[in-house]
């Protein structure tokens, strides 16, 4: 089979989204896949089975579907908005604790203070 059909749709991954170029639907689709899952099957005595591991060999994305204008092949990857490289950030250098003894002094409330 040819991995390069048409209408074959790749999966949005971390910083994409699938997207209708026809109608802007950017949250609803059909989709429809193939999957080679090895499953790890724990099977109780009495004789009821489990899937307890799942492993996805192969996958296909064959088709995904737009649920507003019901196109097929018209769902593009494009950018999430919030796509940015994620930067391993050190926390704040100062970090804000709760105040030291002093705030309590007055033992009330501190809504009054500017
Ligand atoms: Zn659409």
């Amino acid at each position: 089979m040819d991995p390069t059909a048409p209408g074959g749709t790749e999966r949005p991954s971390a910083s994409t989204r699938w997207r209708c170029r026809q109608c802007g639907n950017l949250t609803r689709f059909d989709v429809l896949r193939r999957a080679r899952v090895q499953e790890y099957v724990h099977q109780s005595l009495a004789g009821e089975p489990s899937v307890e591991e799942t492993t996805v060999l192969e996958e296909v994305v064959e088709q995904v579907r737009c649920r507003w204008c019901g196109g097929v092949g018209t769902v593009e990857l494009v950018p999430r908005p919030d796509a940015e490289p994620t930067v391993d950030r050190p926390g704040p250098a100062s970090v804000r604790t709760a105040g030291p003894a002093d705030a309590t002094a007055g033992g009330g409330p501190e809504a009054e203070q500017l």
